[in-house]
């Protein structure tokens, strides 16, 4: 009766095993203070516009001729015209019609490969955001997990290393479609438009698919793209997946859109039409409230409060990308993203030098392994801590290092 794809999952894994740790050893060394250099959330307070702009709509809904029922299944169009309009301020053609709103990416993640067929197969960079294997693996796509490998029978896994650049060839890639997660969580790398250029033009040549996830593109600084459709051909192979949680502070407010082009089409089904349908099926829609607020986010006081929340993030994660390579570290990431990627010292195991910081300076990481088995002697910093919190850890660390 059970879904056994479901049952076996490992997902919850990680976070689980970081919270266990951490609570044993609060409990053991009750005076010390733990610092959370693992928080996977953003922590500033919601940009004022965006409160504003929800304050003002439900009260609108409250009173006379300003209730709002179920939407439009794709999205209101004030919404979806601010988001083509965001495009069209960076010189990128995407119609109002072509953006479809949802409560999330994460549920884009995992709800776009169900236009796709059984057998699809997926290819994921590794490491790699859990959520794609997860959608992958509930919808039966993935195989059979096998603990001792850390990997999923069906998945091609693409190793993000150092050596490659965490850009990984797509040579050789006999996957149907694949997740790009540029900037990428959890290497805090993104992607060139040589490596996007390689991948759009290995998927027009196979009939293949891209998923796209910008979640993290309002962090790019280094001039990498800041969308798939900057390159050449993208609009015949890709599905751009955006979220306001990270860029806007949306993570409790929950409000995404994916992009899906006009002309994206495979087997004679265009896939705007499919996900249209597959929507209005299985999806009622976001709040007429929420997508006020997410509206107010592309006003010129929405965009300057997200961007000091976003800069203050970016900020932590700088130093503590400096911080780690004075202590001769290696180091990656922090420019483009909130996450810093390292290496542990002395070819130490992830979890293995989780303990030891957790141990001898009671600071929290990410072990790089429960990303995928290509994470194996990495940890994950976050910039979303505090300043003081961050500049803390920097100096417990240097303390052991
Ligand atoms: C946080 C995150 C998202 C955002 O998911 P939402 O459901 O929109 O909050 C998407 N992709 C990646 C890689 C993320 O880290």
């Amino acid at each position: 009766m059970i879904d056994r794809y479901l049952a076996q999952f490992p997902g919850n894994y990680l976070f689980a095993e970081v919270a266990r740790r951490a609570e044993a050893m609060r409990l053991g060394r009750p005076g010390v203070r733990l610092v959370h250099m693992g928080v996977g959330d953003v922590t500033l307070p919601l940009p004022e516009a965006a409160a504003e702009a929800m304050a003002r709509a439900a009260r609108e809904m409250a009173g006379e001729g300003g209730f709002h029922g179920y939407g439009p299944e794709g999205g209101y169009d004030f919404l979806r015209r601010a988001v083509a309009g965001d495009y069209a301020r960076r010189g990128i053609q995407v119609d109002p019609e072509e953006v479809f709103v949802s409560d999330g990416a994460k549920s884009d993640c995992m709800g776009l490969p169900a236009m796709l067929k059984r057998g699809a197969r997926p290819a994921v960079f590794d490491p790699v955001y859990p959520a794609y294997l997860g959608g992958a693996a509930l919808a039966g796509r993935a195989g059979e997990y096998s603990a001792e490998t850390g990997r999923w029978s069906r998945v091609v896994y693409l190793p993000c290393v150092p050596e490659n650049g965490f850009s990984p060839s797509a040579k050789g890639c006999r996957a149907d479609y694949i997740y790009l997660c540029s900037p990428n969580n959890p290497t805090g790398t993104a992607l060139s438009a040589q490596a996007l250029k390689m991948w759009v033009d290995w998927a027009n040549r196979g009939r293949r698919l891209i998923l796209f996830d910008g979640a993290y593109c309002d962090y790019l600084t280094s001039g990498a793209p800041w969308s798939i459709y900057e390159i050449e051909g993208a609009r015949t192979c890709a599905v751009e997946l955006r979220s306001f949680s990270k860029g806007g502070g949306f993570t409790g407010v929950r409000c995404a859109y994916a992009v899906i082009p006009a002309e994206l089409e495979r087997d004679g089904c265009f896939l705007g039409e499919l996900w249209r349908r597959r929507q209005a099926i299985s999806f009622n829609g976001v709040s007429y409230v929420t997508q006020r607020g997410a509206e107010a986010l592309f006003t010129p006081e929405g965009r300057a409060q997200a961007e000091s929340r976003v800069a203050f993030y970016l900020r932590n994660a700088g130093r503590l990308r400096e911080g780690l390579e004075e202590m001769g570290l290696e180091a990656y990431g922090g420019q483009d993203s909130p996450y810093v990627w390292a290496r542990a010292p002395e070819g130490m195991g992830s979890w293995e030098w989780f303990d030891l910081l957790l141990e001898r300076a009671g600071v929290i990481c990410t072990p790089g392994v429960g990303f995928g088995p290509a994470g194996e002697g990495f940890f994950r910093l976050t910039g979303f801590a505090s300043a003081a919190d961050t500049q803390e850890a920097l100096e417990r660390l240097a303390a052991i290092c």
